[in-house]
C-alpha cells in the first residue's frame, strides 16, 4: 500500500504550465496556455492529499469527484479519470480552461492552506483534452422514448440539458439564433483562451448522442415557445438563451462613433471572424488608443482581442481596485503580461466628441472605496474635484449584460423585475413543460453553473415526462443491473449495452 501523503511529502511547488511568451502571443489568436503533458500532469497529481473531507468537491458547483479523478491520473488510468469527471461534468476540456477555480475548488483545497493549491483545473483540462483526442465520450445504448424536447439556445446550459435528455431517450432539437452553436463559448470567449476545435468536439459528441442543431433560428421570431408545445409537437422545452444583451453606461457621448459593447466587439472578432481580415470581410471598428470599461472576464477578453487586432495601446478603466476585479485571476495576470494598462479606481463620466462625431477622450473621475455594498464589495465613491481627461479614440463597454429579451417579449412566461425568467426549484417556468436555466435565470454567471442548471432542468423535464430514471447513467460506476454497468443501461428497459468507440 502506498504511504499516506502529507503536506511535507508532496512536491512543494505547483507544476508550472507552459505558455506562449507574452510578446509572441499578443500578436496571434492561438492558445496562450499550452496545458500539461503527461509528465507534468502525473507530477501535479502527486500533490493531492486525497482529503477525507473533500473540501474541493464541496467547492465545485457540480461536485466533481476531484480526488477520485486525480487518483486515477496518479495511477495513469486516464480513461478512468475521464469517466470519473464525466459522471458530473459534460465539458471537462472547456471547464478546465475557463472555470474560476481560484474561487471554487482550488480556493478551498487543503494544500492551499500551506502551499499553492493543487492545479485542479489544469488536471481537468489534461484529461478533457485526452478524451477529445481519443474520442472517449461515452455513447451508451439509448432506448428511445418517443418524447420530443426542444432546447432554445446552444450555450453550456442548453448543451448539458440536451445531453442528459438525449441519454434518457428523448429526441432533442437545439434551436440556436446564431449561425454556429456554443453560446458564449463560441461568440464570446476568444480562441486564445478556448479554441474553437474544443467546442466543435463537444458539439460533435452531442450529435453522436442524436442531438440535432438548427442554427439561424431565432425562437420568438420564427415561432414562439407556446407554438413549440401547441403546434410543433414538442413535449417539453428548455430555455437557455443566456444574458447577452449588453449594458451601456448611459453617460453623455455613449452613442458616438467608436463606442461599442464588448459583446459586439467579441462577436465580430470571434464568431464573424473579423480577426481574419481580409479572408473574412466583417468590419470591426478599432482605435489606436482603446479604453475598455470594466474588469470582468468579458473586459479582459475584449482588451486582449483589441491588442491582437493591432491597437497601439489598450487601457482597462475600472471603478474599484484590483482586489475587486471580477475576472479570473489568471486572465488579469495574462492581460498585464501582454501590456494592457490598468487604471484602477477610475470611472468615466462622459465620452468627449472630436468634433466629427467620433471619440476624442473620456472624462473620468478618481474613485475611492467606501462601505461594502449589497454584493459585499466595498462601494466606489467619487473623489471630489478629481475629474480629468483620458485621451482615447475608442471606448468599449464591458460593464455587464442583461437577459436576452426576445423570449420574454413573445411568450406568456413570468419574468422577474429584471427581465429574467422565473423558475421553481426544478427550474420549471410558469408554463407547464417549459423549463429554463443558465444566465437567462440567474443573470451573467459561469459556464459550470449554466451547465449544472441544464442538468437540473433535464432531471426536472424527465420527471415531468414520467421518465423514471434520469440519474441512472450517473449512478455509482460500480452499480450494475444484470451485469450491465449502470451508466451503460437505459432507463426504460435493460438490454445488452452497446457502446461505440
Ligand atoms: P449562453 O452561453 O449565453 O448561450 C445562450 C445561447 O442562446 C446563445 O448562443 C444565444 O445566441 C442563444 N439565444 C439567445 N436568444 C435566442 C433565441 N431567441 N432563439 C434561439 N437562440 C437564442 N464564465 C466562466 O465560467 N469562465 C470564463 O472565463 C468566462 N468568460 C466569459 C467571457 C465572456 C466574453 C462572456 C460574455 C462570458 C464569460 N463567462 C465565463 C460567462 C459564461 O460564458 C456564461 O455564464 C455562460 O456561457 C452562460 O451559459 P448559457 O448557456 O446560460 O448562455
Ligand atoms: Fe486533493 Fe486539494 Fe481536494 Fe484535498 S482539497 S482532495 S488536496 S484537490
Amino acid at each position: 500500500m502506498a504511504a499516506k501523503r502529507t503536506i511535507r511529502s508532496i512536491p512543494q511547488d505547483r507544476t508550472p504550465v507552459r505558455e506562449q511568451p507574452p510578446a509572441e502571443r499578443a500578436t496571434n489568436f492561438t492558445e496562450v496556455n499550452l496545458g500539461y503533458d503527461e509528465t507534468e500532469a502525473t507530477r501535479e497529481a502527486l500533490r493531492c492529499l486525497f482529503c477525507a473531507d473533500q473540501p474541493c468537491v464541496r467547492g465545485c458547483p457540480v461536485s466533481i469527484d476531484i480526488p477520485g479523478f486525480i487518483r486515477k491520473i496518479s495511477d495513469q488510468d486516464y480513461h478512468g479519470a475521464y469517466d470519473t469527471i464525466a459522471r458530473t461534468n459534460l465539458l471537462p476540456a472547456v471547464c478546465g480552461r475557463v472555470c474560476p477555480q481560484e474561487s471554487q475548488c482550488e480556493g478551498v483545497c487543503t494544500v492551499g492552506e500551506s502551499l499553492e493549491p493543487v492545479a485542479i483545473g489544469r488536471l481537468e483540462r489534461f484529461v478533457g483534452d485526452l478524451a477529445i483526442a481519443g474520442d472517449w465520450a461515452r455513447r451508451p445504448y439509448i432506448a428511445p422514448t418517443a418524447y420530443r424536447v426542444g432546447i432554445v439556445g446552444s450555450g453550456p446550459a442548453g448543451m448539458a440539458c440536451a445531453a442528459d435528455l438525449a441519454k434518457a431517450g428523448c429526441q432533442v432539437t437545439v434551436f440556436e439564433a446564431l449561425h454556429l452553436p456554443g453560446g458564449v463559448l463560441r461568440y464570446g470567449i476568444p480562441d486564445f483562451r478556448l479554441p474553437g476545435e474544443v467546442i466543435d468536439a463537444e458539439i460533435a459528441n452531442l450529435e453522436k448522442l442524436g442531438v440535432s442543431f438548427e442554427c439561424n433560428t431565432v425562437v420568438g421570431r420564427l415561432f414562439t415557445i407556446e407554438q413549440m408545445i401547441d403546434e410543433l409537437g414538442f413535449d417539453a422545452v428548455f430555455i437557455g438563451t443566456g444574458a447577452g444583451y449588453p449594458t451601456m453606461l448611459g453617460i453623455p457621448g455613449d452613442s458616438l462613433g467608436g463606442v461599442l459593447s464588448a459583446n459586439e466587439l467579441l462577436t465580430r472578432a470571434n464568431l464573424m471572424q473579423a480577426r481574419d481580415f481580409p479572408a473574412h470581410d466583417t468590419p470591426i471598428p478599432l482605435g489606436r488608443q482603446v479604453a475598455v470599461v470594466g474588469a470582468g472576464n468579458t473586459a479582459m477578453d475584449a482588451m486582449r482581442v483589441c491588442l491582437r487586432l493591432g491597437a497601439e495601446q489598450v487601457h482597462c478603466i475600472y471603478r474599484r481596485s484590483r482586489a475587486e476585479a471580477p475576472a479570473r485571476v489568471e486572465e488579469v495576470h495574462h492581460a498585464e503580461q501582454e501590456g494592457i494598462e490598468f487604471h484602477w479606481l477610475t470611472n468615466p463620466v462622459a465620452i468627449l466628441d472630436d468634433g466629427a462625431g467620433a471619440v476624442r477622450a473620456m472624462r473620468c473621475v478618481r474613485m475611492e472605496l467606501g462601505e461594502p455594498d449589497d454584493s459585499g464589495r466595498r462601494r466606489p465613491v467619487p473623489v471630489p474635484g478629481s475629474e480629468f481627461e483620458f485621451p482615447c479614440d475608442q471606448v468599449v463597454f464591458a460593464i455587464g449584460t442583461n437577459a436576452n429579451p426576445i423570449i420574454g417579449q413573445t411568450s406568456r412566461l413570468t419574468l422577474n423585475r429584471w427581465g429574467y425568467l422565473e423558475v421553481d426549484a426544478d427550474l420549471a417556468t410558469s408554463i407547464a413543460g417549459v423549463y429554463a436555466g443558465g444566465d437567462i435565470v440567474t443573470g451573467a454567471a459561469t459556464v459550470i453553473e449554466a451547465m449544472g442548471a441544464g442538468r437540473t432542468a433535464a432531471a426536472g423535464i424527465a420527471r415531468y415526462l414520467g421518465i423514471r430514471d434520469i440519474f441512472r447513467p450517473y449512478a455509482d460506476p460500480d452499480d450494475s443491473v444484470f451485469g450491465i454497468a449502470a451508466h451503460e443501461s437505459s432507463f426504460v428497459r435493460v438490454r445488452e449495452a452497446v457502446t461505440a468507440g
